[in-house]
C-alpha cells in the first residue's frame, strides 16, 4: 500500500468498471479516505465500484497507530512490520469471501500480496497479478536469475551485461534490488505467486518495449499491457486549480523543468540545498516539488536566508507538499522532467512526451533509468550510481553535486541538435502512448482480451461444476 501502487490500481478499477464490470477494491480505512475520489467518480459515471475496508492491524504488527501507507512508515526498520500487517489482511479477506452469496469472477492482486495465491486456491477464484513496473525490469530480472548472473559477479561496483536481451545494458550489483540478501526471500515468494497466477497485468504498453513484452510473455502464463494508466485520469483532474498550473500558463512553451521525486524517497536538507543551488545556477525556469516529509526547519531557514524564491524573480516555483503531477507534466510549458525514475513517474513523463533527467535512488529505479536513457534515448543521467535502501537516503548526505545537476539541466533543456532529437523522440513516444489507450489501440485491446480470458475461465469452472 503506497501511492505508486494505489494510484494505477484505482485507475485500473475505473477502466474495468467502464467496461461494465462490478469492481470491489479491498482497502484499509485511511487509504479509503485518501482515495475516496474514486467513489465519487463512480457515482458521477454510474459505475459499479465499491470499497471494502478492513482495519489495518498496525498496532498488532508493532507500527504506530494510523500507519497504513508506506509513506507513513516512520523508519526502514519498520518495513518488515508493515509487510506483516499487510499479510494479516488474509484472514479478514477470507472471512468476507465466505460470507458472500456469489464469488467474484477474479482477484487482481498487486505483486506485493503473494498470499492471495492461497486465497485464490482455497476459494477457487482465478487470480491475476498486477505489476506497476516495466516489462524491461521484469524480463531483465528474469534473465539475471535464469542465468544466475549475479553468482559470478564478485564486486558491487563491477559493471556486467545482461545476456540475451536486445539492448546492451550494464548494471552493477549495487544498483539491483535482487542483489540484496535481505530481499531475497520476499522476491522468491513474489515470483512463485506470480508464476502460479493465470497471468499478469502490466502498467505499460506494447509499443514502448515490444521485445521485453515478448520476452516476458514466454515466462508467465499470459501478459496484458494495459497502460499507461495515468492517461485515463486527466479528465478527472482537469478541474484542478493548483498554483503551479497558473504559474505555468505564463511561461513559454517547453521552457520549464519539472522536478519531483515521487512519494517515498527523502533528501537530507544538504542535498535539497545542493539541488536548489543547481536549479538556480542552470538559469532555466523550473517547478520544484518538495514533499512534506522533506520539509525541515533547516531547509526553510535556508530558503529564507538565501532569499531563494525572491532572487529567482519568477523563474522558479517551489511547491510544498503534493503537486498534480500528471497535469503539470501535460502542460505545454513543461519541457523537461527531473525524476527519481519511479515507474509511474517514468510512464507519466513518457506519456506527456517530455525528455527526462534521471536520478534513480532505490527499488527498480535504475532499471527505469536504463529504459529512459538507453533504450528510448529520451533522457540525460544526473550521475547517481548506487541504490539506497529505502530510508537510507537521509543517512547518505549529498550524493549529487550542484555542478552535475546544472550540467544535466543544461544538456536536457538547451536547444541544439542532440537536444532537439531527444525532444522529438520523446514527442513521438508520447503520441504512441496516447494511441495505445485509445479505442483500437494495443492497451485498449488488451483490456478486452483480459476480460474475455477471465470470462472463459469462469465459464470453464461453471462447466466443471
Ligand atoms: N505524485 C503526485 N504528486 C506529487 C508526488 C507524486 O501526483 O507531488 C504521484 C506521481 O504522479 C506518481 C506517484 O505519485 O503517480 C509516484 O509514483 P512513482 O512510481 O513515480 O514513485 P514512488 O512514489 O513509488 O517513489
Amino acid at each position: 500500500m503506497s501511492h505508486s501502487h494505489l494510484i494505477p490500481f484505482t485507475e485500473m478499477a475505473k477502466l474495468l468498471a467502464h467496461r461494465g464490470l462490478t469492481v470491489t477494491i479491498i482497502i484499509t480505512p485511511l487509504n479509503a479516505v485518501r482515495y475516496s475520489k474514486i467513489i465519487q467518480y463512480a457515482k458521477n459515471f454510474n459505475l459499479q465500484i465499491q470499497f471494502v475496508s478492513f482495519p489495518f492491524p498496525s498496532q498488532e504488527a508493532g507500527l504506530p497507530e494510523g500507519c497504513e501507507n508506506r509513506d507513513s512508515v516512520p523508519s526502514p526498520d519498520l518495513i518488515p512490520n508493515f509487510v506483516k500487517a499487510s499479510n494479516m489482511l488474509q484472514e479478514p479477506l477470507e472471512k468476507w469471501l465466505q460470507g458472500l452469496e456469489s464469488q467474484p469472477s477474479c482477484i487482481i492482486s498487486d505483486i506485493c500480496f503473494p498470499w492471495t495465491s492461497d486465497v485464490s486456491l482455497r476459494f477457487n477464484i482465478p487470480r491475476i497479478v498486477f505489476h506497476g513496473i516495466s516489462c524491461f525490469t521484469l524480463f531483465c530480472s528474469h534473465i539475471l536469475s535464469h542465468y544466475k548472473v549475479l553468482d559470478s559477479v564478485t564486486s558491487d561496483s563491477e559493471p556486467f551485461s545482461v545476456p540475451d536481451i536486445p539492448d546492451r545494458i550494464e548494471f552493477t550489483k549495487a544498483q539491483l534490488p535482487e542483489a540484496r540478501k535481505d530481499l531475497k526471500a520476499a522476491i522468491e515468494r513474489y515470483k512463485e505467486a506470480e508464476l502460479s497466477a493465470e497471468g499478469v497485468v502490466v502498467n505499460s504498453f506494447e509499443e514502448l518495449e515490444p521485445a521485453y513484452v515478448e520476452g516476458y510473455r514466454k515466462v508467465v502464463k499470459k501478459i496484458w499491457c494495459i497502460g499507461p494508466l495515468s492517461l485515463y485520469n486527466t479528465n478527472e483532474i482537469s478541474s484542478c486549480e493548483h498554483e503551479s498550473l497558473k504559474w505555468l500558463d505564463s511561461k513559454k512553451q517547453s521552457s520549464v523543468l519539472y522536478v519531483c521525486f515521487g512519494s517515498l524517497c527523502h533528501f537530507l536538507p544538504q542535498q535539497l540545498i545542493e539541488l536548489g543551488m543547481g536549479l538556480k545556477a542552470s538559469n532555466h525556469p523550473f517547478v520544484w516539488v518538495v514533499k512534506e516529509g522533506d520539509y525541515s526547519t533547516e531547509f526553510e531557514k535556508w530558503l529564507v536566508e538565501e532569499q531563494f524564491e525572491e532572487k529567482l524573480e519568477g523563474r522558479g516555483l517551489v511547491v510544498r507538499g503534493w503537486a498534480p503531477q500528471v497535469l503539470i507534466l501535460s502542460h505545454p510549458a513543461i519541457g523537461g522532467f527531473m525524476t527519481h525514475c519511479g515507474w509511474n513517474s517514468t510512464l507519466e513523463g513518457i506519456s506527456a512526451g517530455v525528455p527526462m533527467i534521471t536520478w534513480p535512488m532505490f527499488a527498480e529505479q535504475f532499471h527505469n533509468e536504463k529504459v529512459i536513457a538507453q533504450v528510448l534515448k529520451i533522457g540525460v543521467r544526473v550521475g547517481a550510481e548506487v541504490i539506497m535502501k529505502w530510508g537510507e537516503e537521509k543517512k547518505l548526505g549529498v550524493l549529487v553535486k550542484r555542478e552535475n545537476i546544472k550540467k544535466a539541466i543544461k544538456q536536457l533543456m538547451d536547444e541544439g541538435e542532440e537536444g532537439e532529437d531527444r525532444r522529438e523522440r520523446a514527442t513521438q513516444i508520447g503520441k504512441m502512448a496516447k494511441s495505445a489507450v485509445e479505442e483500437g489501440g494495443s492497451s485498449h485491446l488488451n483490456m478486452t482480451l483480459l476480460i474475455q480470458h477471465v470470462m472463459q475461465l469462469v465459464s470453464r469452472d461453471d462447466g466443471e461444476n
